[in-house]
């Protein structure tokens, strides 16, 4: 029986097959999942043999993927094509790895018309298909087509089908050819030659990188030793904490922190820009890669899966979310015990590792802890007492502040006191923008070769190299406060 089993021939007609006695047709396509924050590649084969019409998948599926053969028929029989009624087996390989999502619809309903000779086979050798269907037969959008394209381009494919809203961000991988298909009908009609339907997309321009819009230090009046933090931080990507009463500008300094770090480099903006695919979050593909560090300020009442990631199928939390960047905690003693500790291994290992019944998946979190703390509950303790009393007896200020532990603490370089400014009208701005450009541009430089070779067997040397240059950072931030 298996010496008649052969591939469906790209120009079969079905009947002809039949008479023929070959009733057995099969056909091998790829599409893809997204694991972590990477692409693996997976087979789909479709086997449809004689027998009572019944739809069988294997390969590990999830109830979305089962559920794509329903929506598989119906864009098949709405682009006006036949859904075969015979026995079909879907088999998604590695049979061993679950499988979630609905990426695999578009590539098992093509998978199913080229079994059945519907559809050729020979231009989808080679290609890969990601796509939902809708079952109107429109292709929609599904999350990490960047982290799946980059992969089909290691793998050696030469070309991927993706859904329009997707195919610039496909486009952003140099070396593959993107295809945006519109619907299962217009494909079709386009393979048998009566319309061009799956549109070539150019791949899109990376540009320069973008002036980042966020607020910098040039309307920020005073505020000499904060500054002074934020440049040493910024310098040596150390993690930072301001301490000080309610109003003196912690969390507006901590804002102002972006502005002072490096765009990314191409290997980072990649790194940085698949995590906001994979997440759903990646919503400007036409512009390019993201080129501006990320700044995540999570309110205090998050979870510590949405802090660190998880969920039954895991997803980035805000530290893999703040990669490369910034992760800004404001009024660090509200946040949950286990979330605060949660941290303390991404901020050792620069990755965090989720185990989970289904397997392990492992977020990359390289990230800059920026955080900003009250002294105590009522916030005014060690601040003028004639102005504004402290409240708050000795064993509340002693939970206050056990509610960041000693191993957290130990994680942050800096801890700063941000004391109540003075009350002052003018200033002389535009001094301190120019004078940060200058120390600024050392600064970025410095932090761009750290960010770089973090976790490297280079940071040693590069960590000289910051160590001079954030002395030369604190001589020149000395010289910026004068300017001030
Ligand atoms: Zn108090």
């Amino acid at each position: 029986m298996d010496a008649e089993r052969r591939e469906a021939p790209c120009s079969g007609d079905e009947d002809t097959l039949r008479r023929e006695g070959v009733f057995f047709m099969y056909c091998k396509l790829l599409s893809a999942i997204v694991l972590g924050v990477e692409g693996k590649l997976i087979e789909v084969e479709v086997d449809i043999a004689a027998g009572l019409p019944q739809v069988n998948v294997v390969g590990l599926p999830d109830p979305a993927v089962r559920e794509s053969i329903d929506r598989a028929r119906a864009a098949i029989q709405n682009a006006g094509m036949k859904f075969p009624l015979d026995r079909i087996t879907v088999n998604l390989a590695p049979a061993d790895m679950r499988k979630q999502g609905s990426a695999f619809d578009l590539a098992i309903a093509a998978g199913i018309l080229c079994a059945s000779g519907q559809m050729p086979q020979d231009e989808l050798e080679g290609a890969l298909i990601i796509g939902e269907l809708s079952l109107n037969g429109d292709v929609k959008a599904v999350p990490g087509v960047l982290a799946m394209a980059e992969n089909a381009r290691s793998g050696g494919l030469r070309r991927v089908y993706v859904p329009p809203a997707s195919a610039h961000e496909a486009g952003l991988i140099e070396g593959i050819e993107v295809k945006s298909v519109a619907s299962l009908a217009d494909w079709i009609r386009g393979r048998s030659g009566t319309n061009a339907s799956s549109q070539p997309v150019e791949t899109a321009q990376i540009g320069e990188p973008a002036l980042d819009a966020s607020p910098d230090l040039s309307d920020v009046s005073g505020q000499l030793q904060g500054k002074r933090a934020l440049l040493i931080a910024a310098a040596g990507m150390h993690n930072l904490l301001f301490l000080g009463p309610p109003g003196t500008g912690k969390t507006m300094l901590c804002r102002r922190l972006p502005s002072l770090l490096p765009p990314l480099a191409d290997e980072e903006a990649l790194e940085v820009t698949k995590i906001y695919s994979v997440s759903g979050k990646f919503q400007g593909a036409r512009a390019g890669l993201i080129r501006a560090r990320p700044f995540r300020a999570p309110h205090h009442t998050i979870s510590t899966s949405g802090l660190i990631g998880g969920g039954p199928v895991p997803k980035p939390g805000e530290v893999t979310l703040a990669h490369r960047g910034v992760l800004f905690l404001d009024e660090l003693p509200e946040f949950g015990r286990s979330a605060l500790e949660s941290l303390r291994q991404p901020l050792e290992d620069r990755h965090v590792t989720i185990g989970r019944a289904r397997g392990v998946t492992r977020f990359p979190a390289s990230f800059m802890l920026a955080a900003a703390m009250n002294p105590c509950a009522c916030g005014y303790w060690g601040g003028d007492q004639t102005e504004q009393p402290c409240t708050c007896s000795a064993g509340s200020l002693a939970r206050y502040r056990a509610r960041m532990s000693g191993p957290l603490a130990d994680r942050i370089d800096l801890q700063v006191e941000i004391p109540r400014q003075p009350v002052s009208f003018g200033g002389r701005r535009n001094v301190v923008r120019r004078s940060e450009g200058k120390a600024g541009r050392r600064i970025r430089t410095a932090a761009a070769a750290l960010c770089r070779s973090r976790n490297s067997v280079e940071q040693r040397a590069v960590g000289t190299i910051v160590g001079r240059s954030r002395k030369a950072c604190e001589r020149r931030g000395g010289a910026f406060d004068r300017h001030v």
